[in-house]
């Protein structure tokens, strides 16, 4: 069998996290571009693992641009630049002798709209990612992997006589969790999900928070959401960014879930958080 991904400890003691030393990922001073246009300014963020970290904040204030960062797919945009500093688990994210294949493999991404490749079978989905890390497996030890993973991706029972079914043949909501499985099969350390369920129904939903809420355990997770309900359902912790006037966006204010939505310092925080804009 493969081996597990160890659970990185975190810092600070809120209800889901582990006690203990430091891991996680870590945004320093992260201002990203596309050409002259300055979309964030300055965003610091240190994303605990064994935490659920949730950005929130209207459209266009760049979460989506901070995500990409945390997985080096911002520099994929010809016109994007950025600056700043990403540490995972201490380690320079954009390290030049670290390879950009490892950098994709320590962080996954799961988007809005549910990417499973659609013709390809959803056994054959599970492991694609894997060329990413470069180590071929046995059958048995795919058979395996593709069992774990999507068991943990909470869709095992409902495919296991299908497996050779395609992606494309599920419903919204199972190729999402199909998504999940197959980021998870390169047994990233993070995983971000950008606006993970804004294409899915109330019940698919329900699913992906209980399968976010199951993973946290071994995977760091980052969430882009603009559901309040779900950031208080499924996050440790969030962060709010906003762009005022034009000006790039940033983070107002950010802390442990239960205190930004129950005790919001800055106003702009507390009128957002309650749906005044
Ligand atoms: P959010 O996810 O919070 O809605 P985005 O990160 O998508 O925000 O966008 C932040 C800003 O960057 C917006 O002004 C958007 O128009 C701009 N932007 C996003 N992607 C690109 C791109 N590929 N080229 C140019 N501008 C972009
Ligand atoms: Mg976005």
């Amino acid at each position: 069998t493969l081996p597990v991904v160890p659970v990185a400890p975190s810092t600070e003691g809120t209800e889901h996290a582990r006690p203990g030393g430091q891991s996680g990922l870590d945004a320093r001073q992260v201002s990203a571009w596309f050409g002259e246009h300055r979309v964030l300014e300055d965003v610091s963020l240190t994303m605990r693992a064994g935490e659920v970290t949730a950005l929130i904040g209207p459209s266009g204030c760049g979460k989506s641009t901070f995500l990409r960062i945390l997985n080096r797919m911002h520099e994929l945009v010809p016109s994007a630049s950025m600056a700043g500093e990403v540490l995972l688990d201490g380690h320079d994210l954009y390290d030049a002798r670290r390879r950009l294949t490892d950098a994709r493999a320590a962080v996954g991404m799961v988007f809005q709209k549910p990417n499973p490749f659609p013709t390809m079978s959803i056994y054959d989905n599970v492991l694609s990612g894997r060329k990413l890390t470069g180590q071929r497996l046995s059958r048995d030890a795919k058979d395996d992997l593709v069992e774990e993973c999507l068991t943990k991706a909470g869709l095992w029972t409902e495919v296991v006589h299908r497996l050779r079914d395609t992606g494309g043949a599920l419903s919204g909501g199972q190729q999402q969790r199909l998504c999940i499985a197959r980021s998870l099969a390169v047994r990233p350390k993070v995983l971000l999900m950008d606006e993970p369920c804004s294409a899915l129904d109330p019940t698919s939903t329900n699913r992906i928070e209980q399968t976010i809420r199951d993973l946290v355990h071994e995977v760091t997770i980052v969430i882009v959401t603009h559901n309040m309900q779900q950031a208080q359902r499924v996050s440790d912790r969030c962060a709010f960014f906003l762009a005022e006037d034009k000006r790039p966006g940033g983070i107002v204010e950010e802390g442990p879930t239960d205190r930004v939505f129950g005790a919001p310092v800055d106003p702009r925080t507390a009128d957002y958080v309650e749906g005044r804009f």
